[in-house]
């Protein structure tokens, strides 16, 4: 029997340009697809119209073509797929899987964030109501991801997140739903993404076996952070890469992911590092703690 294809996509949301920090999980991803021969999708994440725009889609795929990364085939809009989500739904719900809920926020704060199921039979709501995904107290719950930068990983779904929103009261779906689905719809068959995505990946898996469908390779990578260890972020207004010198700032990438990129090729141009860098991309390289970006090097380079 020969081996599945390798499918791997980059999925950013559309809330701003790259920075840094999501220039190096596009890198990651990118390589371990071509290592393996693989496909490497591009799939933009706009479920939210009102934080994200095409104007910051557009400039995301600038990015990437400008830094080398040439995704394959057609790009997928989660714009698109909103019927598809709710056909889901739908369908969760006939199996008794989902139930639609209308706890406010207070309540389920008190609840410290593991839900207590008390919609599940409920018929009458007030207002607007969001749906979840039933998480019954079994031994499927009990999930375990062997992620092949962080090694095993385990999470009760039951007994650590309960019940888990899939369509929130103001009718936008969940990431995790938006995700999942999109992932089987893409035949998805590897993950490489930042590690602030580990602790939801258990319940990613969990709804993929409600789903019936297949299970996926994880990578989970470091996160870039600045001086005071927090996360390249855009709402933490970290730079945008700048276009010019994208052969440096993949150079960069590349150190940060412990690849050790030579010093001759520093400079050199992109076509040539990012052989290179395919050819030798060693996952098991990469480390697990956090890594920082010295402003030294961001103020000499391109981030
Ligand atoms: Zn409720």
């Amino acid at each position: 029997m020969s081996l599945p294809q390798y499918i791997g996509r980059f999925a950013p949301s559309p809330t701003g340009p790259l920075h840094f920090g999501s220039l190096v999980c596009a890198l990651a991803s990118y390589l371990d697809a071509k290592k393996c021969n693989g496909t490497w999708l591009l799939r933009i994440e706009d479920l939210d119209p009102l934080r994200e725009s095409i104007r910051h889609a557009s400039t995301i795929q600038d990015q990437l073509d400008i830094h080398g990364l040439h995704w394959d085939g057609e790009i997928l809009y989660q714009s698109n797929r909103l019927p598809h989500y709710q056909d889901i739904i739908e369908d969760l719900k006939q199996n008794n899987l989902a139930f639609d809920c209308d706890c406010n926020r207070k309540r389920v704060k008190e609840l410290g964030g593991v839900y207590d199921g008390q919609c599940r039979n409920k018929i009458k709501f007030r207002g607007d109501v969001s749906t979840r995904l039933l998480v019954a107290k079994t031994e499927e719950t009990k999930i375990f991801i062997n992620d092949e930068v962080f090694g095993d990983y385990y999470q009760d779904v039951y007994r650590c997140v309960g019940d888990f929103i899939l369509k929130r009261r103001d009718g936008f779906f969940s990431y995790q739903l938006a995700s999942v689905v999109d992932d089987e719809k893409q035949q998805i068959t590897h993950v490489v993404r930042g590690s602030d995505l580990l602790p939801v990946t258990p319940r990613q898996r969990y709804l993929q076996k409600c789903l019936n469908y297949r299970s996926l390779r994880y990578a989970h990578l470091p996160l870039v952070v600045n001086l005071d260890n927090q996360k390249l972020s855009k709402q933490r207004k970290a730079p945008a890469l700048r276009n010019k010198d994208a052969n440096k700032t993949i150079w960069h990438a590349l150190n940060i992911l412990h690849q050790k990129p030579p010093s001759y090729l520093f400079g050199a141009p992109l076509d040539q590092i990012l052989s290179w860098a395919v050819w030798k991309w060693d996952i098991s390289l990469v480390p697990t703690q956090n890594q920082c970006v010295i402003n030294d090097i961001s103020s000499r380079s391109a981030f």
